[in-house]
């Protein structure tokens, strides 16, 4: 039995496929947008559309950018000496949102989980000890994946890649986040303290 016009079927289809989305909310977001001045609906859609035609992962660190470098990689006044390794990118704008650290990141795109079949290669890992090679001039390498197995495993693989490279120190951010937990979902300040905690890996 079809209940709506199929346009709208179609939207809430799209909005139930949301992180966190159920059926009833996904129809409550197309009513809205249904309600919405079409100006504004259609500058919805436009901003969508954009996002999807200009944002690509930056060639250097795989943060977002709008171009083949991203604001971080761009900026001059960042320490080029101190590296942080994120798993995704909102782990990257959580440790941004602290305001506490001024060095440069390193996305992985995920973590190494041989249950679900991904491996180095399938991350940002080789692009990493690449970077850290040809540039030089990295004193430490934080690594701030998170507290959970895979982020362990992955964070003692970078370790033992890297012990040639013996004049980079390698640290980990301390346990003030919880085992487990997503590091996205910590705030500011135990996010804060992992970073000013952290220890020698
Ligand atoms: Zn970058």
């Amino acid at each position: 039995m079809k209940t709506f016009p199929q346009s709208v079927q179609k939207l809430i289809e799209h909005f139930s496929k949301l992180p966190g989305v159920g059926p009833k909310s996904a129809s409550r977001m197309a009513f809205h947008v249904l309600n919405m001045p079409k100006e504004s609906a259609l500058d919805f859609a436009d901003t969508i559309r954009e996002m999807k035609e200009n944002v690509q992962f930056c060639n250097q660190c795989f943060h977002l950018a709008e171009g083949p470098l991203c604001s971080i990689c761009q900026d001059a006044e960042r320490d080029d000496k101190i590296m942080m390794v994120v798993e995704d990118v909102l782990d990257l704008i959580a440790f941004e949102s602290t305001g506490e650290f001024g060095g440069r990141y390193h996305v992985l795109g995920g973590v190494i989980s041989p249950v679900n079949g991904i491996g180095p290669e399938e991350l940002n890992i080789f692009s990493l000890f690449k970077r850290l090679k040809d540039s030089g001039v990295v004193q430490e390498l934080i690594v701030a994946t998170n507290p959970t197995l895979e982020g362990e495993a992955t964070a003692m693989y970078i370790k033992q890649e890297l012990v040639d490279l013996g004049n980079i120190s390698i640290t980990r951010i301390a346990r003030g986040v919880p085992t487990g937990a997503d590091l996205d979902y910590a705030d500011r300040s135990t996010l804060a303290k992992a970073l000013s905690g952290r220890i020698q890996l």
